[in-house]
């Protein structure tokens, strides 16, 4: 496979399979890839990533997964937000958003019925985490859960929900004993969004993305049969901890997606356009930004490899997966912004494709943990990492 960024840390069997996903994502995506911004939630296409096998790749093989681990999610989301941001958000924000508390935490029965359709790209998933007072600080979480003989009654809201008005099910997180610690008193429950007096208030107008739906919901008095409940009572916190770092890990492959495309761009343009008799690549204001930008790639994709790895081995990755998506979301947002100085004014048309890499990219420095929550995560575990061992 023609690759500029390098392979040697992956096995023969994942430059295979990132050879496939790449074929698949140049038929079946490119060719709409900037369509889709446009248009309608592209449900048919998430059901053609479902029908290869791409939403279930770090799932197990009976609920219709591959069971090959973070480390081949990672190629899937790189290699599908290389071609369109928003279309691998809303992937993911369904197989491994939604899909890994399932998958980790769920009922035998539960993943037969909720998981399964999800990976076939039969259904849409979400997770319910943001509320509009709760954001960073997620224990300060405003929406609850009251028992009700074999029923638990939801109330509340959620903001800014990947997929939430186009999903079947949403993995949502309530408090259910508001007198202890959030840690101890958030659950998480599967929500059938067809369920009465579950609402859309509306979809959120974004900088980029569009291919994807974000929306603003609402639980008024949403019954959910006990059987909805993921894990324990009280271990949501604990599901949503373990959730937010292979969500981290596939955001970070997915910043490399964004910036892999730009870069490409810029280093074909770069070498064709010619400025003072020269192509613009012999003045190292232009070059130096190439050299940066190949720099931030392959460490990048490096971190986000090991933090996968890791994960796969059963390892804590809170450090690792905080690491990998802080270092490649700034870069990201770093060499699509370069990618367009170096095309000058053509950078800035829709022309190229840089500009909606760009604005896909600003988003990933604020979801799924903000650059200043990663930077306070890493700190914790350095210092805890030293307590442990000792050193301090
Ligand atoms: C397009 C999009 C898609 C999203 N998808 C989902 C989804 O599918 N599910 C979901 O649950 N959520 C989703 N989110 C929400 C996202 O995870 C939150 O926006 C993010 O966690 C930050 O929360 P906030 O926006 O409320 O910002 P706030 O928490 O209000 O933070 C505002 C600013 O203050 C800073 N700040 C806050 N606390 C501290 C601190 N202790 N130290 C230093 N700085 C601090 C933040 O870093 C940030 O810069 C999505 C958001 C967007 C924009």
């Amino acid at each position: 496979m023609v690759d500029y960024l390098s392979s040697t840390l992956w096995t023969d069997d994942e430059i295979r399979f990132r050879e496939e996903v790449r074929a698949f994502g140049q038929k079946e995506i490119a060719p709409v890839a900037d369509e889709i911004d446009k248009g309608p939630y592209p449900r048919d296409l998430i059901r053609k990533i479902g029908q290869a096998g791409y939403m279930g790749v770090h799932h197990e093989k009976e609920v219709g997964g591959s069971a090959r681990g973070l480390s081949y999610e990672i190629i899937v989301a790189e290699e599908l937000s290389s071609i369109n941001g928003g279309l691998d958000m809303a992937r993911m924000a369904s197989a491994t958003l939604y899909g890994m508390p399932v998958s980790k935490f769920g009922t035998d029965e539960q993943k037969k019925k909720y998981l399964t359709p999800i990976i076939k790209g039969e259904k849409i998933g979400c997770i319910g985490i943001t509320e509009p007072d709760v954001g960073s600080d997620t224990a300060g979480m405003k929406t609850k859960a009251e028992k009700d003989g074999d029923e638990w009654v939801l109330n509340g809201e959620k903001k800014f929900i990947t997929n939430g008005s186009v999903a079947d099910y949403m993995c949502a997180f309530a408090i259910t004993d508001p007198s202890v610690k959030a840690k101890n008193g958030m659950s998480a429950f599967i929500v059938d969004t067809k369920s009465d007096g579950f609402s859309v208030v509306q979809d959120h107008e974004l900088l980029g993305m569009k291919s994807a739906r974000v929306s603003w919901l609402k639980f008024e008095d949403v019954r959910i049969l006990s059987d909805m409940l993921l894990g324990e009572p009280g271990q949501g916190f604990h599901i949503l901890m373990d959730e937010l770092d292979s969500e981290r890990t596939a955001i970070a492959a997915e910043a490399i997606g964004y910036a892999r495309t730009p870069y490409e761009i810029a280093v074909k343009y770069s070498n064709e356009r010619e400025q003072f008799g020269r192509p613009i690549r012999a003045f190292e204001g232009v070059s130096f930004k190439i050299s940066d930008m190949a720099m931030k790639l392959e460490a990048g994709r490096a971190l986000t490899l090991m933090a996968a790895r890791a994960y796969d081995r059963d390892e804590n990755i809170t450090k690792l997966a905080s690491i990998a998506k802080l270092f490649t979301t700034e870069s990201a947002i770093q060499i699509t912004n370069d990618a367009i100085q170096i095309l000058g004014g053509a950078g800035y048309t829709t022309d190229y494709p840089i500009e909606r890499f760009f604005r896909d990219a600003r988003l990933m420095t604020i979801g799924g943990g903000t650059a200043e929550i990663l930077r306070f995560l890493i700190q914790r575990e350095v210092f805890k990492e030293f307590d442990e061992l000792n050193k301090l």
